[in-house]
């Protein structure tokens, strides 16, 4: 080993990093055998399961009808010795509580049998019900004590899968997580309503239009995740990535993002050797990745699926983030899905791609080819940007969180503002659209529903707005506030309940106006009209960084909460009340428990935050200024012995005093003020707090940090620098 400090002996390490090999290797194993061999799937349902129950389940996952309880001993049996020929002991009900990960409790097959021996037991209840001990996990109130019982119910929508683990296997059961009384303590059950009522909905305009195929409207999402890989040998010696995901400290390394080299680079080979590990493990279990490449910043990177129904791209989702993380750890790397891991750097998001379709396969969000195809494209189109202009505080709430919040609101694309890019063409038409409300004159370059084609609107040119948080992009929206760490089943239930409101609100006209004898085009017409003259304000094509932009959407009266304390009060507003409740999607009381939690947890972390600050402050920070100062102080009495008057040495001394003097008291400055006596019970106020008193605190002791950091001896130095952490491996 190297005779250095940790972080010098960290880089030696780093050195000597190879690539993992021979883990994956598509000529022994076809591809096609690679995907799916993990999971329970349609393929592995048909041949395991008799034909009558295969066809129930069949019905329950396409369909969306009740499962019917007498066919669950039947699929738990099959599932079992399915689990149990891929190596499984285990079976878990893997749930999403709202901790915002993934949460499982492992029970073994292994059941005792009368004659003294053991068989491997597990039955339809073992698969449809679990009961976890619920007391530990964050319920905002929903739970009381008494009642701690919560329990997991079984989502056959989303498959089974193995989960595999060096020493066995585990049969993973996606579960939703319910209270005793029935209410939602997870962010599956939300998101499962939000897409019945959003297929509701739909289907009624559908009908409106004569659709008499579709059974069942879909949403479907991509999400593309954003990510950094570190060296594990840095990450280690660095208690702020490890405890709170980011950096607290790091001075500007002399080059960082400038030179604009990273996005879309040649691929490091330790990095590519990864991603195919993750990819590999992925597609085992039936997540099918679909693309990867460099992000803007050094050691960013990204990976993105072909899109899915919304519940299993979130399982997947989900999936895709633990993989991430358990497979960089076998390569020395630790994965940072941290918002903003280094400040002053591209932060990561989470672009949630966003569409509707029916179930026969009809993405309505895609412009067709015949006048009436596009007049009903327009109205779903429309009944988007109306929910976004209409719902844009509940949309910002839905990204909201204190790593997000270096995101949104901080000068990062995108703004805390939500506005839509609709592309200059489709802006064009519905600006037609609009001069249909005006009389004779302006009707001439109108576009009249029905008879008019749209032109071909570009997919994916190269007029696309990287700046807008709400983009249209060809055949679908892509919202790109999400955080790199967020579940995204909280976004896509709002974006789905909230545009099954728009879709109510315009089928509720159309049917009406057809009943009164109006043509369905002129009734359309009148409508996409009327929605595009109130919606209008929330279209911007224009650059969303820029300032002027701030000034107008103000002007336009378009919400702007730059921080998470400043909009989650929302939740429980009347509006929100009203727009979740009517669509049963989240229950007053599940609204205030959500309050509660994203309230709690953002205190909880900022103040992690600040632990971690102080910690690093007085135990590493400040004993390296220390000793480089001894060392000037030193040199000085040298010179000074020697007879030398040296006024640059007695100029850095007093330097380096002073710089050490103003972090000290910036450290005892952030303990006084996180130790004050702050009555944690009112969750808002004490969010407030950490907002407006412990980050200033933190940001003034980095600051000071970062200075030291910039002057003392390298050799004293043991922090990993921003340099290191994101150019070496
Ligand atoms: P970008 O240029 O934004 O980085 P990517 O190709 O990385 O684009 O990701 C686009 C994502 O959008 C993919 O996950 C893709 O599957 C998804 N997508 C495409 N069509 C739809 C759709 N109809 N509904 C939802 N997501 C979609
Ligand atoms: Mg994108």
């Amino acid at each position: 080993m190297a005779q250095g400090n940790v972080r010098q002996d960290a880089i030696a390490a780093i050195c000597h990093g190879k690539p993992i090999e021979g883990v994956v290797d598509y000529q022994t194993r076809d591809l096609t055998d690679v995907f799916g061999e993990h999971v329970f799937n349609d393929d592995a349902q048909r041949e395991r399961l008799p034909v009558n129950v295969y066809k129930k389940l069949q019905e329950t996952i396409q369909a969306g009808k009740e499962l019917d309880p007498t066919i669950a001993d039947s699929v738990a049996l099959a599932m079992r010795d399915w689990a149990l020929e891929h190596g499984a002991s285990h079976f878990t009900h893997w749930f999403q509580p709202m901790t915002g990960s993934t949460a499982e409790k492992h029970d073994s097959f292994v059941t005792p049998t009368a004659s003294g021996g053991v068989m491997p037991k597990f039955s339809g209840s073992d698969l449809v019900r679990g009961e976890p001990d619920a007391s530990s996990f964050p319920s905002g109130g929903l739970r009381a004590t008494f009642e701690a019982r919560g329990y997991t119910a079984w989502d056959p929508s989303s498959p089974a899968f193995i989960l595999d683990n060096p020493n066995g296997a585990t049969l993973v059961i996606p579960t939703m997580f319910l209270s005793w009384t029935g209410e939602a303590l997870g962010k599956k059950t939300p998101l499962l309503r939000s897409m019945d009522v959003l297929s509701t909905q739909a289907m009624r305009v559908l009908k409106v239009f004569g659709n008499k195929t579709a059974k069942r409207v879909l949403t479907t999402v991509g999400a593309e995740q954003e990510y950094f890989l570190v060296d594990s040998n840095f990450y280690m010696n660095r208690p702020d990535l490890v405890a709170t995901g980011r950096t607290l400290f790091g001075a500007k390394p002399p080059k960082g993002q400038e030179l604009d080299d990273n996005y879309f680079g040649a691929i490091n080979e330790r990095a590519l050797s990864y991603m195919a590990e993750v990819e590999y493990e992925l597609l085992r279990l039936g997540v099918p990745i679909k693309t990867r490449h460099n992000e803007v910043a050094p050691g960013q990177y990204e990976l993105a699926p072909t899109f899915e129904t919304s519940n299993l791209a979130t399982d997947h989702q989900m999936m895709t983030m633990d993989i991430l993380s358990t497979v960089a750890a076998k390569h020395g790397f630790a994965c940072l899905m941290h918002e903003k891991p280094f400040a002053g750097i591209n932060g990561s998001g989470k672009h949630n791609n966003w569409s509707i379709s029916t179930d026969d396969g009809e993405n309505l969000l895609n412009p067709g080819d015949t006048p009436h195809a596009n007049a009903q494209f327009l109205l779903f189109c429309a009944a988007t940007v109306r929910a976004v202009h209409k719902y844009a505080g509940l949309l910002r709430v839905s990204v909201c969180g204190a790593g997000n919040d270096h995101r949104l609101g901080a000068n990062e694309a995108p703004p805390a503002i939500i506005s839509v890019f609709l592309g200059g063409q489709l802006s064009d038409v519905f600006r037609q659209l609009e001069a249909g409300a005006a009389e004779s004159s302006q009707t001439a370059d109108s576009i009249e529903v029905g008879v008019s084609m749209l032109p071909k609107l570009p997919r994916d040119a190269g007029d696309r707005n990287r700046t807008s948080p709400f983009a249209f992009t060809g055949n679908k929206f892509e919202f790109r506030a999400p955080g790199s760490s967020q579940n995204v089943s909280g976004v896509n239930t709002v974006l789905n309940a909230a545009i099954a409101e728009s879709l109510d609100f315009a089928a509720t006209r159309l049917e009406a106006d057809i009943a009164a004898g109006k043509d369905l085009n002129l009734a359309v017409q009148e409508l996409l009209t009327e929605m595009v003259t109130e919606f209008k304000p929330v279209l911007f094509d224009g650059d969303n960084y820029a300032a002027e932009w701030h000034a107008e959407a103000e002007k336009r009266g378009l919400p702007n909460y730059r921080s998470t304390v400043d909009c989650v009060p929302l939740i429980t507003s009347p509006e929100s009340v009203e727009l979740f409740g009517k669509y049963n999607v989240f229950s007053a009381r599940e609204l205030h428990s959500r309050q509660e939690i994203l309230l709690e947890t953002y205190a909880t972390k900022i103040s992690i935050e600040a632990e971690t600050t102080s910690m690093m402050a007085h135990t590493m920070i400040m004993p390296a200024a220390l000793k480089y100062q001894t060392k000037i102080a030193t040199a000085v009495n040298g010179a000074k012995t020697a007879g030398v008057e040296d006024p640059a040495l007695q100029g850095l001394l007093e330097e380096a005093a002073a710089t050490a003097g103003a972090f000290r008291q910036a450290a005892v400055d952030l303990d006084t003020a996180k130790n004050a006596d702050i009555d944690s019970d009112d969750a808002l106020a004490y969010a407030q707090y950490q907002h407006s008193t412990i980050i200033p605190a933190m940001l003034k002791l980095r600051e000071l940090g970062d200075k030291v950091e910039r002057l003392v001896d390298s050799e004293d130095w043991t922090l990993p620098t921003y340099a290191e952490m994101l150019f070496l491996r």
